[in-house]
């Protein structure tokens, strides 16, 4: 998609600190990390978000999330870590191209969410 920033760093027309790359993924550092450790994994092919998933999506939402332990393993986060999928304007979703952030670092993190 051409107006997006993700599909941008999927083409490399952004840069990105890269933590891994297949033929269906990329994995990248959070230009503004929440925790020590922050990276998003996005499917390659251009999705807006969880909302407009179908069948056709499950093999790369199935492998994103069969890869995510072993990366956040790879970036330190072998005590466990938060995995969290913002989706559309009640989720406050700011990138609509669809992104599973891995969040964690050596202490405990806050609640799960903040009470509104
Ligand atoms: P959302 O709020 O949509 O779940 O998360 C979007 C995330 O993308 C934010 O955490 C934001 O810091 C990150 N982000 C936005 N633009 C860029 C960028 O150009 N490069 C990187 N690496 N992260 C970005
Ligand atoms: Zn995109």
């Amino acid at each position: 998609m051409t107006d997006c920033i993700f599909c941008k760093i999927v083409e490399g027309k952004i840069p990105s600190k890269k933590v891994y790359e297949d033929d269906d993924m990329l994995a990248f550092h959070d230009i503004n990390p929440l925790a020590p450790v922050h990276f998003m994994i996005i499917p390659k092919e251009h999705v807006d978000s969880l909302a407009g998933c179908g069948d056709e999506h499950a093999r790369v939402l199935g492998r994103i999330l069969a890869m995510a332990g072993r990366l956040a393993a790879s970036q330190g986060l072998t005590d466990g870590f938060r995995t969290i999928i913002n989706t559309g304007r009640v989720g406050r979703q700011d990138v609509y191209h669809l992104h599973v952030h891995i969040i964690g670092g050596p202490n405990p993190l806050g609640r799960m969410v903040t009470p509104s």
